[in-house]
């Protein structure tokens, strides 16, 4: 029997259809392998919508998305839009699409490849054999609390309810249970109420994954730790903003941009996956953007919605493998080395498979 998945797909802008193509062709070659049918129905958000609609998030996307099984998104946005309006700018399509899904749980791998640890700007023996989850609450705290202007003052409110912090904490243990089964939850509970409060419901939630491994980390201390030794974590689960910065500091130690990948989560499996990267305007459309962070986007989407983790490695292994053979895109060659297009790395990959 074939297995059907329904995809809706936002190439976006810039960089957005040339890395989104041979993502969708690798799936393909997925489902050719191991029986399953993926179907792709492209929507449009960003810059494009923009310029089609009117508007960056049209309500036809929103519908045709929350009719699908996933998301899968390129990037959006460039200096053409950059003059709008804040809500009629591309970026808003971004914030709109995850507040019409209700996606609360952002999952930020960061995960060095050996292939390219010269890449990264920490020591070697630092770096070997990291592998770490960032999963970030994305739909609460202060990005989302009052906020006022005064003459001469200006507040922003971090406010957690229990369910918030209970399902971003059971996403976070369920991940930690497929991987390493060690879960350091990250807050600032010797100055913030809020993430005493934190810190109360993550222990709570615990009594259900007796064989997690749970610790806490304060903030500060697990910046300076994840330059330090990257290596002792495996999942950490935070708040929105702390993890916004946690997650580009734990994945920027691997190196390259176009290298990784991201999801965004519902409690019933359902996301959005993209690259981290943003359109990469000055690349668009010259054959030369790396599309492993797509590619990788997808195997994630294999693993995390459609439970298919046989299919998610078969990917990652076929990306390791291409690169252990010695392509690159130009953003991760070292002088010498077998510069390869878009489309190439694209094919290489799907033979590899
Ligand atoms: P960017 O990530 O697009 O580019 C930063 C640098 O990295 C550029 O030099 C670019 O060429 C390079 N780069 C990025 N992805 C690459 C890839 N796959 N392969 C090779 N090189 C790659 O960030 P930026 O320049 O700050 O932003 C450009 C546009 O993207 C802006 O309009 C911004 O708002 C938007 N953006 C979108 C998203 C998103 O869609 N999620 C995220 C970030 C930025």
């Amino acid at each position: 029997m074939i297995n059907i998945y329904n995809i809706a797909v936002i190439k976006g802008d810039g960089i957005g259809p040339d890395i989104v193509i041979e993502a969708e062709k690798v799936l393909e070659k997925i489902g050719e392998k191991f029986n399953h049918e993926f179907i792709f129905t492209d929507v449009l958000m960003g810059g494009i919508a923009i310029d089609k609609t009117g508007v960056p998030l049209p309500d036809e996307t929103i519908k045709i998305c929350k009719e699908s099984d996933a998301v899968l998104l390129g990037a959006i946005g460039g200096e053409k839009w950059d003059n709008l309006p804040g809500n009629l700018r591309p970026e808003a399509g971004l914030l709109g699409i995850r507040k019409a899904l209700g996606l609360y749980a952002n999952l930020r791998p960061a995960t060095i490849n050996k292939n390219l640890a010269h890449s990264s700007t920490l020591k070697p023996e630092v770096i070997e054999n990291v592998d770490i989850m960032v999963v970030r609450e994305l739909c609460g705290g202060m990005y989302f609390g009052e906020k006022k202007r005064g003459e001469n003052y200006a507040l922003d409110t971090e406010k957690y309810y229990d369910f918030e912090v209970d399902r971003i904490a059971r996403t976070a243990f369920e991940i930690a249970k497929k991987r390493r089964k060690k879960l350091c939850s990250v807050d600032k509970a010797n100055v913030l109420e809020s993430s005493r409060f934190w810190r109360e419901r993550v222990k709570n939630t615990a009594k259900d994954f007796e064989d997690i491994e749970l610790s806490d980390m304060y903030v500060d201390n697990a910046a300076m730790q994840l330059v330090r030794n990257p290596g002792q974590f495996d999942v950490i689960v935070t708040s929105n903003m702390f993890g916004d910065i946690l997650s580009d500091e734990a994945s920027m130690i691997c190196g390259s941009i176009g290298m990784l990948p991201s999801s965004s989560l519902l409690e019933d499996n359902f996301g959005l996956y993209e690259p981290i990267h943003g359109s990469a305007p000055d690349i668009a459309g010259k054959n030369i953007a790396n599309p492993i962070a797509t590619v990788l986007s997808c195997a994630m989407m294999l693993r995390y919605t459609f439970n298919l983790e046989e299919e998610a490695k078969a990917i990652e292994n076929s990306v390791n493998k291409t690169l252990e053979q010695g392509y690159r895109t130009k953003d991760i060659a070292k002088t010498g080395e077998n510069i390869i297009g878009t489309t190439e790395m694209g094919d290489k990959i799907r033979g590899n498979i």
